[in-house]
């Protein structure tokens, strides 16, 4: 296990080092082994033992339940469900679920695991997990999205609670889910709001949940941009992915006089140098629910979106969205990760070389699991915020953490996502030798 292997019973005789320094090479890499190689690039930095990675990068426990309900045809439709909880060291695991056909046991893992870091790096008190069911639910009516997700509950309910694991949206969820799972997770164990966060605000949720990981993202961009005594006025971006998050940074960009100058959504892109009308895509979207057709742009493509000249390049769409060619015909100056694992550990080497800034998804898009942490808190002390409290207190946070990471990165001259898993390992390695290992 290298120069800092360590005899004792604590992951002995099992190792994650990796033999050369580029995993990648020669074979595809899976995601969860992506996560851990930035695990490994940070672990190496702090001098950590191969017991203590063994540790922190191995997950607690993971479910993998089947989810069979009646389809609106009569036939029996069979789905699998997983939840994967990572690590508990500061508080319950917590993280999203995800409703989409690539949700698998290593896509879980790998998301879980970024949970606990990114919940680390914003000093949230809890853990890391995630979960989902493999299933398109834009092939689903209502009724099966509702019986897909009460039964998914039924399967897992002793597992989750508000102070075990707390799921929240992600891909292919939103507050509608988070509903039922409040209403199914109560005929168990009664009423329980902090079970779940992301619920719709008339029903327990928070005010400003849903704009929130958006909201964090354009925050976080906006500060990155102060680095280089630029602001959101006068910089142009390019937005992959038009959902609940590309969406919302979208807004807050635009709001504060950024150019936005393409965006996209599983159909195709849609440009325009002078920058999009936000506001008439918003009402364009909720009328056809695509950006395509868009008349306030040309129509354009993903591939285009991504390679084109732009200061601020935004993915917040799904993960493994840069390899080492994308990496290379990239064009912008500064990403900032709104997805989740956006970038392959060879395209972030290429970023790292071409001085193209990464703003890591695990500060980047934050914002989401701040709020759902005031949600939480809110639920159990049976108490509201008004809305400028959560973005106050949002604002704070990200400001903070982002700051930490920054002179991190240019103390230790690291890049911005090692210098962020530095913070969220030394944090979680922290509560685990106080705690007791
Ligand atoms: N799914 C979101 C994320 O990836 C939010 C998680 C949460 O609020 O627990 O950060």
């Amino acid at each position: 296990c290298g120069p800092h292997g360590q005899s004792g019973t604590i992951g002995a005789g099992r190792c994650h080092r990796y033999s050369s320094n580029k995993p990648w090479v020669g074979r595809p890499m899976q995601a969860f082994e992506a996560t851990n190689f930035y695990f490994d690039q940070a672990a190496s930095v702090l001098d950590l033992t191969d017991n203590m990675r063994t540790l922190m990068i191995t997950p607690d426990r993971e479910l993998r339940v089947e989810v069979t309900i009646e389809m609106d045809s009569g036939q029996i439709g069979n789905f699998i469900g997983y939840r994967v909880q990572h690590d508990n060291a500061r508080g319950p695991f917590k993280g999203g679920l995800r409703y989409h056909p690539h949700v698998d046991q290593d896509e879980a893992r790998s998301l879980a695991s970024l949970m606990t870091w990114k919940t680390a790096v914003v000093d949230l008190p809890f853990g890391g997990g995630k979960g989902g069911v493999n299933c398109d639910p834009n092939k689903l009516s209502r009724g099966e999205l509702e019986r897909l997700t009460r039964k998914f509950v039924q399967q897992i309910h002793d597992f989750i609670g508000p102070d075990k694991d707390i799921p929240a949206p992600d891909v292919g969820t939103d507050a509608q889910v988070m509903a039922w799972i409040m209403n199914e997770y109560a005929k168990y164990h009664g009423f329980h709001p902090a079970c779940v966060t992301g619920k719709p605000v008339e029903f327990h949720g928070s005010a400003g949940r849903e704009a929130a990981t958006g909201y964090g993202v354009a925050i976080v961009t906006r500060e990155m941009l102060a680095r280089r005594k630029q602001t959101i006025a006068g910089t142009t971006f390019a937005i992959q992915g038009y959902g609940n998050v590309g969406n919302h940074t979208a807004n807050f960009l635009h709001e504060q006089g950024g150019k936005i100058i393409s965006v996209s959504d599983a159909y195709g892109a849609i440009v325009n140098l002078e920058g999009i009308d936000i506001n008439a895509l918003n009402e364009h979207v909720a009328l056809h629910r695509k950006v395509v057709g868009f008349k306030g742009g040309d129509p354009s493509t993903n591939e285009h979106l991504l390679t084109m000249p732009v200061d601020v390049l935004i993915p917040a769409a799904l993960g493994g969205v840069f390899d080492a060619k994308m990496a290379q015909a990239v064009q912008a100056k500064i990403i900032v990760e709104a997805a989740n694992g956006p970038t392959w550990p060879e395209a972030d080497e290429i970023f790292h070389a071409r001085d193209i800034a990464v703003v890591p998804d695990i500060l980047a898009n934050a914002g989401g699991v701040i709020v759902s942490y005031f949600e939480w808190v809110q639920n159990l002390q049976h108490f509201r915020w008004s809305l400028e409290q959560v973005q106050r207190e949002e604002v704070s946070r990200l400001v903070e953490s982002f700051s930490k990471v920054y002179e991190l990165a240019e103390r230790k001259s690291v890049s911005l996502r090692t210098a962020a898993f530095m913070l969220a390992i030394s944090r979680v390695g922290r509560a685990r030798v106080l705690g007791g290992i």
